[in-house]
Formats: structure tokens, C-alpha cells, sequence
């Protein structure tokens, strides 16, 4: 409500200021649409976007997966002059049908990879406890994520969007006029809304009546000492159970176990449990042993949240209409999160997208026959 008691109305009201949000309110903003992002926190970014191992990866193990990461790269492109990924390369040790139907999807799309066996990995990582096959893919590395979202922020600033922070929405009703917005200093109304809110989308879901299964999941980071530094590219080891990677940072090594636990998100910060580093030793040891033993600078948790297919969730939801979810980014939303926010953006604005059918909510919500 303003300051004469009229409710500030926008085209589309985005509700979660993390790279979901950011990004669908720039493809928006882009359409000349009247957008408005509300954010809970003091600042954009603050939860999965700013706390994540920032690893730019276009391998997948499904199509969309590679298509959007590939699209994004290009997106960053449009968003910065400066250059938004550190190519580090990274290399991805798997079984090898499952690498074969990698690089299928990578060569779909015209990514450039390499198969690394025995001799490449002698050569290139000689401290690498692995005989392979991998996958190297010279294009892959570390994002500025900091860079990300202050260009993100700085489009939506120059196209007049404005961007509430320290805004939580609760509570969200349907009106003559579209959808009412209820935070606790104002009342806005939007004829569309999209839902970009990570770990708390179930809870959003809930305020519009329509129930998504969106379940947030906690994982590790661990910055590590390397006396020596690590001269490495982004390293990650693939094989179901025994899952863990590692890139360099801030002259040490960010690491993760790869941890996945279920997880009820509160509004603090998620609290981290030692075992992570104990996991992380013992996967490193049998890997790369110099870092089993490095002593730990700091370490964090936070939380990916996934649809039961681990498949994004993007496009409008049929129970509610002028409602669109940009949600179910996984542990994939750093580097597709441009492109997935166009996806978004285009079925808000009723256009057809070759991603809309099969990230479309309405493979959780259609009627059970
Ligand atoms: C440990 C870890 C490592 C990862 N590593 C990588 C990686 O290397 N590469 C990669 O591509 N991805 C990675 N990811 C995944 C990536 O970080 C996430 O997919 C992405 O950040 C999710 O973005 P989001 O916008 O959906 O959620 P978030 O960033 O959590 O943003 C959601 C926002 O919505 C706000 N919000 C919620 N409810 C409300 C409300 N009622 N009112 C107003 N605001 C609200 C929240 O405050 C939050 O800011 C990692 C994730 C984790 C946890």
C-alpha cells in the first residue's frame, strides 16, 4: 500500500530474490513487463546463490540439464562485458556408459569434451588417485557469483524494476485484479506471480493453495588449507556412493562429501555437523590424499531442494491461475539459472519454450487416474 493508501499493482510480482528470481524478473524486465522482485533478507543472494561451491558444469546426465547450462553461458555473455566463469576446466570421473551418455547431450549442444583414460590422468593430475575414464571439459570452471548477481542486479536497477529487500511476503490472495500481495509494511497486487523461493517454495505453494513436493536437502562445503596450493581444475568424482569434489580457492581448496540429509529450513543459517568432515576425509583418502589430511579453514552448510524427479520446476502451475513456479534448482541453479529464468519468463508471458513441457509443473499436479 503506498503512502495515500493505493495498492502499488505490477504486472508480475517475483517472490525470492535468490538467482531464480533475479534471473526471471531480468528476461521479464527485458519483455518491458512491470516487474517487482520482494526479497526476505537484507540483500538478494544471500542463501543457496551466495552459498554455493559456484562450479560451472555443463556435463548432465539429462538433456534439458545441458541444454540450459549451455544456454546460460551464453546469457552470461549478454548479462556482463566481463567475463562471469573462470575457465579452470573440470574434469568428471564416471562410469563409462554414463559418461558416454554424457557426452552426447555435450556434443548436442556443441560443448567440447574430452575423454581422459589411464595415460591423460598420469599426466595431467599425477597426484589423482584414479585410473579413470573422465571426462575433461575445457570450458567448465568456477562462476563469480558475486559478479552474477550484481549484473543481474544492475539490469533490473537500469530497466526500473525495483528490488525489496528485507521484504517477506505472507501471505498471497487472489483478487478482481490478479493476485494479492501481503508483507508486513505493504500490500502490493500482481496480474502474475512467480515463485522463486529455493528451500521455502513448498511453503510458498501452500500460501497460493497449491502444494508442490519440493523437498530442501543439506550438503557441505569445506575450505581447505593446501600449504602448497592446489594446482588442479574443478575435479569431481561421479560414482554413486562414493561421490565427492574439489576445486581450488582462495589458495586452498573448496571441497564437498557430497552430503544429502532432508531438511526443514528455518530462517538462521543451517547449522553444519562435524561428520561432514570426517565423510570428506575419508572419501579424499583413497582419492586425492594430500587434501585428506589438510586442516580445515572453514566449513558451512546449506540447502539444494529437489522435485522428486530432480528435474527444475519452471512454468505455470494449472491449479492456480497466473501462478508460475522458477523452483527445484537442485544443485544445478548457479550454473542454469539464467536460462531457466527465461524459460519462466516465457510462459509468463505466454510464449511457447521447447524446455516448457517437460519442466512443467503439471507432471506433479495432474489429477491421478
Ligand atoms: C552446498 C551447495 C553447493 C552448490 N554448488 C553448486 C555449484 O557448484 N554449481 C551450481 O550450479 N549450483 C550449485 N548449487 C545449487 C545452487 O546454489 C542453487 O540451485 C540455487 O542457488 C538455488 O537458487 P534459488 O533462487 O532457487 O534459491 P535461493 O538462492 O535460496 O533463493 C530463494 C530466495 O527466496 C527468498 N524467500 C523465500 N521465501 C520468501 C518469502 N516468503 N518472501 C520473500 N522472500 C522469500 C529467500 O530468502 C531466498 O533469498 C549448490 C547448492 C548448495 C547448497
Amino acid at each position: 500500500m503506498t503512502k495515500n493508501g493505493l495498492v502499488e499493482h505490477f504486472d508480475v510480482i517475483v517472490v525470492g530474490g535468490g538467482i531464480a528470481g533475479l534471473s526471471t524478473a531480468w528476461h521479464l524486465a527485458r519483455a518491458h513487463r512491470r516487474v517487482c522482485v520482494l526479497e526476505r533478507d537484507w540483500a538478494c543472494a544471500t542463501r543457496a546463490s551466495g552459498l554455493n561451491a559456484a562450479i560451472f558444469r555443463q556435463l548432465d546426465f539429462d538433456r534439458p540439464g545441458v541444454q540450459l547450462a549451455h544456454r546460460s553461458r551464453a546469457l552470461m555473455a549478454e548479462l556482463s562485458a566481463t567475463p562471469l566463469v573462470r575457465e579452470t576446466g573440470a574434469l568428471y570421473l564416471a562410469d563409462a556408459h554414463r559418461l558416454d551418455e554424457a557426452t552426447v547431450h555435450l556434443a548436442a549442444v556443441g560443448v567440447t569434451a574430452q575423454r581422459w583414460g589411464r595415460a591423460e590422468l598420469r599426466v595431467r593430475l599425477p597426484h589423482l588417485a584414479s585410473d579413470g575414464p573422465g571426462v575433461f571439459i575445457p570450458s567448465d570452471g568456477v562462476i563469480d557469483l558475486h559478479g552474477v548477481v550484481q549484473a543481474l542486479q544492475h539490469a533490473l536497477q537500469g530497466a526500473g524494476v525495483p528490488v525489496r529487500t528485507s521484504t517477506e511476503v505472507t501471505a498471497l490472495t487472489r483478487g478482481d485484479d490478479g493476485w494479492r500481495v501481503t508483507t508486513p509494511r505493504s500490500e502490493l497486487s500482481g496480474a502474475q506471480l512467480v515463485l522463486a523461493g529455493g528451500a521455502w517454495g513448498a511453503g510458498l505453494g501452500a500460501l497460493v493453495g497449491a502444494p508442490v513436493p519440493l523437498t530442501p536437502r543439506r550438503r557441505h562445503l569445506v575450505l581447505l588449507e593446501t600449504p602448497s596450493g592446489l594446482e588442479a581444475p574443478v575435479v569431481w568424482r561421479l560414482h554413486e556412493g562414493r561421490e565427492v569434489y574439489f576445486r581450488p580457492e582462495s589458495g586452498g581448496a573448496l571441497a564437498s562429501p557430497c552430503d544429502e540429509t532432508d531438511w526443514q529450513p528455518g530462517l538462521g543459517e543451517v547449522p553444519s555437523d562435524e561428520q561432514a568432515l570426517q565423510s570428506l576425509a575419508e572419501l579424499l583418502h583413497d582419492f586425492e590424499p594430500r587434501l585428506a589430511t589438510s586442516s580445515v579453514r572453514r566449513f558451512w552448510g546449506c540447502l539444494r531442494t529437489f522435485t522428486p524427479d530432480r528435474d527444475f520446476l519452471a512454468g505455470a502451475d494449472p491449479r492456480a491461475p497466473g501462478v508460475f513456479w522458477a523452483a527445484g534448482l537442485g544443485g544445478r541453479g548457479m550454473t542454469c539459472g539464467l536460462a531457466l529464468g527465461e524459460v519462466v519468463a516465457a510462459a509468463v508471458l505466454g510464449q511457447s519454450h521447447p524446455l516448457h513441457e517437460a519442466l512443467a509443473p503439471a507432471r506433479f499436479t495432474a489429477p491421478r487416474s
